[in-house]
């Protein structure tokens, strides 16, 4: 996909600011957190193209979209974060459920759906999970089956129970993952549709203005036309040719939440006398609960930025990479967020900082879209392919291009990363 020119984001990003400035003060935003409240006024005006039309990046030109290339999204997504990542998550849900439709979907199918959302600022979910398949997708239970008129398959019957579903109390139109005959397939559901029924609003640990939902699908009829790609069993492979990319969206989250602590926790200390001066005069604070996360959002950032360039450059899957920026980015937002809380000592522990109901809401970055395990795991899996290709190579290939970086350019860290990269070659 295309990007943005430079222009045109930073209007995206600087609406989006001052929308948040008029209408989410913090203790609106808390009082919400509170209450458990999904603030749907907000979404809706947010989804709204005469105020904002947030659900329009995900969507390409032809359809009524703007056409978000990678890197504006994960722009765009960093900035809801440091507003608030429940409401960050209600827009990523509607992102995360177009995508089958977007990734999959037949010629028409884009033309119908596609054209809907954009037209109509409807919400969507994106409904994976299960009680009992939620890492290990392939034990999804949720069953489609054939539904035939004058021997031919009319449509589809859907039984089965979703979990955890961000959207699922609240949105217009569902992408429903479902194993039919022919293996695990995509559809899509709208909120009207009989035997369709939404649970009841989970009370959450953190991103509290996130509506998330169990689903019960009892019998549901969907017509064949709603079975995304026309085509059985492509469900698994739809889901993660989009990872390297939905994952980088929720790595933006963690650097934005993160980011926002950090700087909550900075501007604290420069108020904050003790011992006869502010707290950012003291090595002993600054150096332990400030500048490690500062360096390590940063390089979170930078691994984000190079992921998008590459995607918005035309390489598609790009998995792995995915996996690492989302691993880096939420772990160290994750402990900024903690340090955080830290430095701003007992204050930092009340509900009348931001900080406290930061670290409640960033843990999720850790745990939905892929765990942090499971990011483990692909990591792992990315780089052994890549070492047993190369023939061994892989690692020390770019060592040798940090040593050549190293004898052009100094002090710029190139000879440790090479060293580092040698060490790795080795140990795999
Ligand atoms: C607030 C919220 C919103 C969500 N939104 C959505 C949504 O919109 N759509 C959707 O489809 N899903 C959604 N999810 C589901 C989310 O993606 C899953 O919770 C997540 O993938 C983990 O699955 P699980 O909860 O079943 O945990 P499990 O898979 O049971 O994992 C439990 C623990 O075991 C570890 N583990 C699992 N397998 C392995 C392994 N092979 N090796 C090592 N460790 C392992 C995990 O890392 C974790 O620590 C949401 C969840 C929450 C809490």
């Amino acid at each position: 996909m295309p990007s943005m020119d430079s222009i045109s984001r930073g209007l995206v990003l600087d609406s989006l600011k001052e929308y948040a400035k008029r209408r989410l003060p913090y203790d609106l935003i808390r009082d919400l957190d509170q209450a458990n409240e999904f603030p749907a006024e907000i979404l809706k005006e947010m989804y709204d193209p005469a105020v904002l039309g947030v659900h329009l990046l995900m969507i390409p030109e032809e359809y009524g979209g703007v056409s978000g290339g990678t890197y504006d999204i994960c722009r765009v997504c960093e900035a809801l974060a440091r507003i608030d990542l429940g409401i960050a998550t209600g827009v990523f849900a509607t992102f995360l459920g177009t995508d089958p439709v977007n990734v999959g979907g037949t010629q028409e199918q884009k033309n119908k759906w596609l054209n809907k959302i954009a037209k109509e600022n409807l919400m969507v979910a994106y409904a994976a999970t299960e009680a009992d398949a939620g890492s290990d997708l392939i034990n999804l239970r949720t069953r489609a089956e054939h539904v035939v008129k004058n021997g031919k398959i009319a449509g589809y019957r859907i039984t089965g129970n979703k979990q955890w579903i961000s959207n699922g109390g609240v949105a217009d139109l569902y992408t429903v993952l479902a194993m039919a005959p022919g293996g695990p397939s995509w559809f899509i559901v709208e909120r009207n549709m009989e035997g369709f029924a939404p649970n009841k609003h989970e009370d959450k640990h953190g991103i509290r203005l996130s509506n998330t939902a169990a689903l019960a699908l009892d019998n549901v009829y969907v017509p064949v036309e709603n079975l995304i790609g026309l085509e059985e069993g492509k469900g698994l492979l739809q889901a993660q040719a989009v990872f390297g990319y939905t994952r980088l969206m929720v790595a933006a989250f963690g650097l934005g939440a993160g980011w926002e602590a950090l700087e909550q926790a900075i501007r604290y200390s420069q108020q904050r006398i003790q011992a006869g001066g502010p707290l950012s005069d003291k090595q002993g604070y600054t150096h332990k609960l400030i500048v490690p996360h500062a360096a390590r959002l940063e390089a979170a950032r930078a691994y984000i930025e190079y992921t998008a360039n590459r995607l918005d450059g035309g390489e598609h899957g790009l998995q792995t990479e995915g996996a690492i920026a989302k691993y880096s980015a939420t772990e160290n937002g994750n402990k900024a967020a903690e340090d955080a809380i830290q430095a701003l000592g007992g204050y930092g522990y009340t509900r009348d900082f931001p900080v406290e109901k930061i670290k409640r809401d960033i843990k999720i970055t850790c745990i939905y879209e892929g765990t942090s395990e499971i990011m483990e795991m692909t990591m792992y899996r990315g780089r052994w392919q890549e070492h047993l290709k190369s023939r061994g190579r892989y690692y020390l290939d770019m060592a040798d291009e940090m040593d050549k970086l190293h004898s052009s350019v100094h002090d710029c860290g190139a000879y440790a990363a090479g060293l580092a990269l040698r060490a790795l070659g080795a140990v795999i």
